[in-house]
């Protein structure tokens, strides 16, 4: 069937847009194609935006980079009426488990799938390792450490000759939870698909942030006071954990929500990721809130909680803020992304508390701790890969655009398209 030699990329998510990210690989002229991740958005009311699907007869295989929602939270939607075979990590596969879960315990009013496709998901998963190659009928997939969350792939697809390399989400450098991205290993590609979440901007010095994170914590523990960090279950709220660990605060540390059971998840695959024995030392010293008993001591004396949601949108960092946010002696400090709509944003923005006209008292801060390369990150990538066609996803139009224009005047010849969902990109060689 196949009228000339290439591949396509269908975009279904993640097309001038951060998150959703759902791409279809194939061979030229045909239907059937590998579906790279399919995640979901949350609007500015916390309603779920689904990616685009493909028929799912026409998925020879799914593959998921890693666990965050806005990878995997469309996917099992291909489970409705038919069983593609997944491919993915296991601390991947583990902790997809508990954010699907999750997501139809929030969601599940506006979920076209239910507990049934999740589970019919989890049980299609076939688990590979970095470094390993599959044949999916002909196509040859390979797996490379992307430097992001523990199990976070870069896969490199290979039709006909033609190398496709999908980022997923990636990080180049090196934090206390991560190593960073396999570049090295990948060799040349034909095609990337790169996520640009940043590409129009710098991390400061990971160092400064980690610095700075110890100051505000002895200059609040010096006054008597309480230090919230609401971080993601996932990744964010372990590399914390880590940062702590190394140094002998004094006082204790509360770690409250769903970063518990993720700890868990990796310390059981403890080979993806960087320093296994720092994880397990926060792990063994500090405290996990178990209960209402200890939720209501943690933040009664000084000391220091992390706590999911990182955003405030909910969960036991809510609840603390509420608790320790009015006097002034207390810390928030901020260490991920925030969201626009979300409460983490209105504080930022308004200095209010969640829900009421009250001024937030407690200092306010935050901190870049991001787990995504920056712009000259993933100009690392272009640089350790080669590709001769770029596809930019995972990122906002202008910072995709910009981003587009630095590739092109590094590297003159490559050709760079910023994806638009619903597209098909063609590349024949
Ligand atoms: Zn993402
Ligand atoms: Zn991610």
């Amino acid at each position: 069937m196949a009228s000339r030699e290439g591949v396509y990329i269908k975009v279904l998510g993640g097309g001038k847009e951060v998150g959703r990210l759902s791409v279809l690989v194939g061979r030229l002229g045909e239907e059937n194609g590998i579906l790279v991740d399919a995640g979901v958005n949350f609007d500015e009311e916390d309603k779920p935006v689904f990616a685009a699907t493909h028929p799912p007869r026409y998925i020879r295989a799914i593959i998921l980079s890693h666990a965050h929602l806005d990878h995997i939270g469309t996917a099992p939607m291909y489970y409705i009426s038919e069983s593609p075979k997944t491919y993915a990590t296991r601390p991947t596969a583990r902790m997809a488990k508990l954010m699907l879960e999750d997501f139809l315990k929030l969601n599940g009013y506006y979920s076209p799938y239910e507990h049934y496709e999740v589970k019919r998901l989890l049980e299609s998963i076939e688990y590979v390792r970095y470094g390993q190659r599959v044949d999916i009928d002909g196509v040859e997939a390979a797996f490379y450490s992307a430097g992001h969350i523990p199990g976070s792939m870069f896969t490199v697809i290979e039709i006909d000759g033609v190398r496709v390399g999908v980022t997923g989400d990636i990080n180049t450098i090196e934090t206390k939870l991560m190593k960073p991205a396999q570049l090295g290993l990948i060799g040349k590609l034909d095609v990337l698909v790169t996520e640009a979440t940043y590409g129009s901007s710098l991390h400061p010095p990971r160092y400064n942030a980690e610095k700075r994170l110890l100051a505000i914590i002895e200059d609040v523990l010096d006054r008597g006071g309480t230090v919230l960090i609401p971080a993601f279950s996932i990744a964010r709220g372990q590399e914390i954990m880590m940062i702590l660990a190394e140094h002998d605060l004094g006082v204790p540390v509360y770690v409250d929500g769903m970063i518990r059971q993720v700890t868990e998840i990796f310390l059981e695959n403890s080979e993806y990721i960087n320093n296994p024995h720092l994880l397990r030392k926060a792990y063994n010293e500090f405290i996990f809130v178990k209960g209402w008993r200890d939720r209501n001591k943690a933040w009664k004396k000084p000391g220091i909680i992390v706590a999911s949601a990182g955003m405030l949108k909910g969960g036991p960092s809510l609840y603390y803020l509420k608790r320790i946010g009015g006097n002034p002696r207390n810390a928030v400090v901020l260490v991920s992304f925030q969201a626009p709509g979300s409460v983490g944003r209105r504080l930022l923005e308004e200095g209010l508390m969640p829900s009421s006209e009250e001024p937030l008292r407690a200092r306010l801060e935050w901190l870049d701790f991001s787990s995504h390369a920056d712009s000259n990150g993933l100009l690392s990538i272009i640089d350790a890969t080669r590709p001769d066609k770029v596809l930019v996803v995972h990122s906002e139009h202008d910072v995709a655009e910009e981003f587009a224009s630095r590739i092109k005047s590094l590297w003159p010849d490559v050709v760079v398209d910023v994806a638009e969902n619903n597209n098909e990109y063609k590349y024949t060689v």
